[in-house]
């Protein structure tokens, strides 16, 4: 994609980055991250991007972030088959279905299991999207009544690895919402359409019947992670909040209906914060109706203001899809339906107008979710030919994420450092990619920073600007401020992990 690459944003007004000044303590952390990759040691560059504090995972799926291992053990508990195609199902096992449970003593059927419901030893140059994508039906039957220890295993690993908040996706009450979309059907009017799912408190008992099933999720999670006891594990303390996804590949009055449901939960539970598009952008339903699915989000911003959307858009690359599909599936996204952030955004500079799209996302800090490893193995785009440095130049706001860490067999401490080795990424600017990952969450709440940071760099706001983010006590005003809003909260815990972080850096240095 050379020339498509190499257009140069710097006629773009606002578009180069800030000039970063860095403090001491961030000096010292960058000589021993500069050390450590001189050093050729794999285990101590490995557990600097371990420790280093990493903001928060906005674009991931829970049943694609949970280990394969652990799906594994989940379907053994709950006592269910692995057909001959590897797809887990109910007991009893039919001819060429083994117990699940045979995986905890029999090795080679275990490894063999790991291989079909995840990337692990994938042949680089076989097809990945299709091995990816098609993981998903076959481990499914294992997350079901799983949810709340899934996320506990989730919640655990990122706090482990210096997270302060995640952002998932799940399907709520899906099986409700799919029989009333239905019992409805379709109507191309939407304003008529959304009147039919609400007429009689039809879509209310949905989202009732999904916040039902989210306090399930919560004590169950609370209950696998020990939280309020001595043995609490360190996803209890983890802000989470939910994402409710959106099958693009369904009838239209699926699509519509998940939609409602995900926004209308948005606006009346605090656990829920926005919607999101998901399934294989090229597959041919999720295609063929692109625009209206954007018309849909469109219509039910203006019903549901409150409500965040971000929309897995442009995953996509020349030779998945003919070259008509590739001009226009960010900047509908960004145009037509609004979104406040993009998932994956891999065909940018293919799109038509690509420039002014970046310009917009730069202007409106329209966030783009970058899941690195997830790139290279669906669509084989890595290295300069991602995006990543691109959306950097227009001073777009960037946010590292795994997508699927456990389909992948990644984790986000391994997207960082590929970030870092690949883009040759400085201390000081992994540090920001951190800081814009709580920025661009929808957690709610004031910003501990001002103005555009992606743009203006990191300058803390009035009330906190005492030149030591993360301080152990703050000024009065500034507390006031931390008391008020989870996001700079979680901003601040962030700051404090970096002080301490950087501090351990000097002294090893
Ligand atoms: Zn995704």
């Amino acid at each position: 994609m050379a020339g498509a690459a190499d257009a140069s944003p710097r006629h773009v007004r606002g578009a180069e980055p800030p000039v970063r000044t860095s403090t001491a303590s961030e000096e010292r952390a960058a000589r021993r991250l500069e050390a450590l990759r001189a050093g050729g040691d794999p285990r101590r560059l490995r557990d600097f991007f371990h420790r280093l504090p990493k903001g928060a995972d906005l674009h991931n799926h829970l049943s694609g972030a949970v280990t394969t291992e652990y799906l594994v053990e989940l379907a053994a508990r709950s006592g269910l088959c692995v057909d001959a195609t590897m797809t887990a199902v109910d007991a009893p096992c039919g001819a060429g279905a083994r117990p699940a449970a045979d995986a905890r003593t029999d090795r080679d059927f275990r490894a063999a299991i790991v291989r079909a419901w995840s990337m692990q030893d994938f042949p680089r140059g076989g097809n990945g999207h299709d091995h990816f994508f098609d993981t998903f039906q076959k481990f499914s039957r294992a997350t079901w009544d799983h949810r709340g220890r899934m996320l506990a295993e989730v919640a655990n690993g990122m706090a482990e690895q210096n997270q302060f908040y995640l952002e998932t996706m799940v399907s709520p009450a899906s099986e409700e919402t799919n029989r009333l979309a239905d019992e409805v059907g379709w109507h191309k009017d939407l304003a008529r359409l959304h009147g039919k799912l609400t007429a009689g408190g039809k879509l209310d008992k949905v989202v009732a019947a999904a916040r039902k099933e989210a306090d399930g999720t919560d004590a169950q999670f609370r209950a696998a992670n020990h939280c309020g006891t001595k043995k609490a594990r360190p996803g209890c303390d983890l802000p989470v909040r939910w994402i409710a996804q959106v099958g693009r590949t369904g009838p239209s009055q699926r699509v519509f209906t998940q939609l409602a449901l995900g926004m209308r939960l948005a606006e009346r539970d605090g656990r829920f914060v926005a919607v999101n598009l998901v399934q294989p952008e090229d597959e041919k339903n999720a295609l063929r109706n692109y625009s209206l699915h954007m018309r849909m989000i469109d219509y039910l911003r203006k019903v549901y203001p409150k409500a965040h959307v971000t929309l897995h858009a442009g995953e996509l690359w020349p030779g998945l899809v003919k070259p008509e599909e590739l001009k226009s599936h960010i900047g509908q996204a960004v145009n037509t339906a609004r979104a406040e952030r993009i998932g994956h955004g891999v065909d940018l500079v293919h799109e038509d107008h690509w420039q002014k799209t970046a310009r917009t996302m730069a202007g409106r800090e329209i966030a783009v979710e970058v899941p690195l490893t997830s790139n290279a193995q669906i669509l084989g785009v890595r290295g300069p030919d991602h995006p990543f440095p691109t959306y950097r130049r227009f001073g777009v706001p960037v946010v590292l994420a795994t997508d699927d860490p456990g389909v992948s067999r990644t984790d986000i401490s391994r997207e960082y450092q590929y970030a870092a080795q690949t883009y040759d990424l400085s201390y000081p600017e992994l540090k920001d990619l951190a800081r814009a990952s709580l920025e661009y969450a929808f957690l709610p709440g004031k910003s501990l920073w001002r103005g555009n940071p992606t743009q203006e760099g990191y300058r803390l706001t009035g009330v906190c600007d005492t030149g030591r983010p993360g301080a152990a006590k703050p000024a009065a005003r500034c507390e006031h401020l931390l008391n008020g809003s989870p996001k700079a909260a979680a901003q601040w815990r962030q700051e404090a992990a970096f002080r301490h972080f950087e501090s351990r850096a000097s002294t090893k240095a």
